[in-house]
């Protein structure tokens, strides 16, 4: 049931992001809304490079747990759309800034949906590489979904840690930049578990745990401190089990993280049990 281009209204854009653009759309028969993200015909073989990996994931995946892909077109402009589930309640960023920050069991909540995401892609030798409040996105449901795998990778049996610089900077693991030291046996999925231990610190202290409020990143001391410093930690009075969680996630050793699986059983999730609210 792939949807058709011809058959979509453009309502509105929904987010801007690298070399795209997401708009809210309108199915003209049967009315149901989805977002399309059109990506730019690009010349430039990195992008190219990227968009069709994207595709791949996406054709891949089948999970509740990551944005559900109702079909993919190749415009004869070059430009390739992708018509995604419609998220109708935003990002975890855009949450976050309407509505403030949040508290240990919607946390739990949170990590617990993008964990059994992360743990379906790990299973399935997918590395997101980019996991980060604007791109996890949330629906009236209170489901939350992993979304963009624009810089995704498929493993193979060649591991290629150079080729690793891409995502988001700030959300990257000490073994992204440092190999060597943090690396253990690189594997690469420890990564995303890094960088959703940054995410539910963000969403819990209101601002990126490497930096003061309203600082501005200065990427170098960013990566020094990434590399260098201790991991972040929270502040005092959360619980015993919200900061053991968060240490799992922000070891700096890669090979001492958790994995999201074993994530999945850790008492800070037991403490807050699935709820139907
Ligand atoms: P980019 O690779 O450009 O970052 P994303 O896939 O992250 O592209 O989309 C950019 C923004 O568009 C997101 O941060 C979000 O605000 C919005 N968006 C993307 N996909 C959806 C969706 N399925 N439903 C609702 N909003 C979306
Ligand atoms: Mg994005």
């Amino acid at each position: 049931s792939n949807v058709l281009l011809t058959d979509l209204e453009k309502l509105q854009v929904l987010g801007h992001g690298n070399g795209g653009t997401v708009y809210k759309v309108q199915h003209k028969r049967t009315s149901k809304i989805y977002a399309l993200k059109i990506v730019h015909g690009d010349n430039d073989p990195t992008v190219r490079r990227q968009v069709l990996r994207e595709m791949d994931i996406l054709r891949r995946t089948d999970s509740p747990h990551i944005v559900r892909c109702h079909g993919i077109h190749d415009k004869p402009s070059g430009d390739i759309a992708i018509v995604l589930e419609y998220m109708d309640a935003g990002t975890l960023d855009s949450l976050l800034r309407g509505n403030g920050t949040f508290s240990e069991p919607e946390l739990a909540h949170v990590a617990r949906h993008i964990l059994k995401g992360l743990s379906y892609l790990h299973s399935n030798k997918i590395i997101h590489r980019d996991i980060k409040p604007s791109n996890l996105l949330v629906n009236k449901k209170m489901e939350v979904k992993i979304a963009d795998f624009g810089v995704s990778k498929i493993m193979c049996r060649t591991l290629d840690p150079c080729n690793s610089y891409v995502g988001t900077c700030a959300y990257m693991s000490p073994e992204r930049f440092d190999p060597d030291t943090y690396g253990g046996n690189y594997n690469g999925y420890a990564g995303d578990i890094w960088s959703l231990g940054l995410t539910l610190m963000e969403l819990y202290m209101g601002h990126f745990p490497f930096l003061s409020p309203g600082q501005r990143p200065d990427w170098a001391t960013l990566m020094c401190a990434i590399c260098f410093g201790n991991p972040p930690s929270l502040p005092a009075g959360v619980s015993d089990e919200f900061r053991g969680f968060i240490e799992c996630c922000l070891q700096k050793e890669s090979s001492k993280r958790w994995t999201a699986t074993q994530l999945l059983g850790h008492p800070f999730l037991c403490k807050h049990p699935i709820s139907n609210k």
